[in-house]
């Protein structure tokens, strides 16, 4: 906490809406103990939002933002969804156990009682498989509508990561079908959760494509920004496709973090994540809830901040380039409605077209997709919708 508020020394508008989030209680609880100690002692519903606080912080904290009917479900999806990640990632679960269970972890959910152990490649995610019965008792328990929505989710996907377990991700038409598996999926997902709820309306399931959108958006921004990370775990998701042009093997961007080729590839990256933009500011016009719509478009507009930083940055080569906690800090409390979100977007787009330089080779194209982004900004600039998500109810959060 205070290297993140020495970092906004100087904006002190950062550090104002750190200290607000730290002291609004919009943090949740930090457990100190392990997610296999906390097994012991808590309830199923506890259990779960310890699990979801271990595995992912960031997620625990805008969950948070949700309606109060729609946290459970959200919860117990993101969770079957970790465990079925869980399974995908441990390697050394031999492949002739691992995949049959990807395709099948959907009808687990089904079964009381099912939980597997030894099997997860993080402590964390060892104590969430070790526990997956305490899951399963609160999936039981959702409605139907939510039910029937995480297992056919989980059903697409477990398929999904068994095909791609088997194949790599060479062609862009490999990278958008592997990103549709891992993330379009939750998009489409969370938004038929949103529909079941009747908070959204049919429609917005219905948009399967703008809600996919949303998934590649925020997958394809982190698949740029952890190419040091994956580089060090051995594995990378990267596209030949695209970085092929730049170099014969991946750890030569590492070696040449300035080169015009490393610099033209995270470009690249970048540049081929930006043509998901203009579909996620249409799928938040859409978003009627005012909680709804802070859940969704948070998320996104720290991804929209994360590739302005990103773009021609040699220190993605080197290390895991973040944006300061408090910039996240100040989008997460002023993300209320879509006049903040065209400003975040649009911001993040001009930080990106400043560094633009013509002798990038994809100059012309990601000159292209910023200005799809601004006609989409524009087209949701006066209408109707926008004016009435800003009107309904007050967020009570803070
Ligand atoms: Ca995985």
């Amino acid at each position: 906490m205070v290297i993140d508020l020495l970092k906004s020394a100087h904006h002190p508008s950062e550090l104002i809406a750190m200290l607000k989030i730290k002291m609004g209680g919009s943090v949740p609880h930090q457990y100190k103990e392990d997610l296999a100690t906390l097994a012991k002692r808590l309830g199923d519903r506890e259990f779960c939002y310890a699990a979801l606080n271990k595995v992912s912080r960031s997620f625990a904290v805008v969950i948070q933002q949700l309606p109060a009917e729609l946290r459970d479900p959200v919860c117990v999806f993101y969770l079957v969804l970790r465990g079925l990640d869980s399974v995908e990632d441990d390697m050394t679960y031999p492949a002739e156990l691992r995949l049959p269970l990807l395709r099948n972890f959907h009808r687990k959910c089904y079964e009381e009682g099912w939980k597997l152990e030894g099997v997860g490649d993080s402590a964390d995610y060892r104590a969430l498989l070790a526990n997956f019965d305490k899951v399963i008792r609160v999936f039981l328990g959702l409605d139907e509508a939510y039910r029937t929505v995480i297992a056919d989710i989980c059903k697409q996907m477990g398929n999904g990561m068994a095909d791609y377990a088997e194949r790599k991700v060479n062609t862009l038409e490999d990278y958008d079908h592997y990103c549709h598996y891992v993330a379009g999926l939750v998009g489409i997902g969370l938004s038929a959760l949103f529909s079941a709820s009747g908070l959204e309306s049919e429609q917005l399931r219905e948009d399967w494509e703008l809600a996919n959108s949303m998934g590649l958006m925020l997958q394809k921004t982190n698949i740029a920004r952890d190419y040091y990370e994956d580089l060090n775990l051995g594995r990378t998701f990267w596209p030949r496709q695209i970085w092929g042009k730049y170099a014969s093997r991946l750890e030569e961007f590492h070696a040449k973090p300035s080169s015009p080729e490393s610099l033209a590839c995270i470009n690249e990256m970048v540049c081929n994540a930006l043509q998901h933009v203009s579909n996620c500011i249409l799928y938040l016009h859409r978003i009627r809830n005012r909680q709804v719509f802070r859940f969704c478009a948070i998320p996104q507009v720290m991804a929209m901040a994360t590739l302005a930083k990103i773009y021609n940055n040699p220190n993605v080569f080197t290390e895991v380039v973040k944006i300061r906690k408090g910039i996240a800090a100040k989008m997460m409390l002023d993300t209320n409605d879509m006049e903040r979100v065209r400003y975040y977007i649009e911001k993040f787009a001009r930080e990106i077209q400043n560094k633009m330089s013509e002798s990038d080779p994809n100059y012309a194209l990601t000159r292209k997709r910023l200005n799809r982004i601004y006609e989409a900004l524009d087209d949701v600039r006066f209408s109707p919708e926008s004016v009435r998500a800003r009107c309904v109810e007050e967020l009570v959060l803070f």
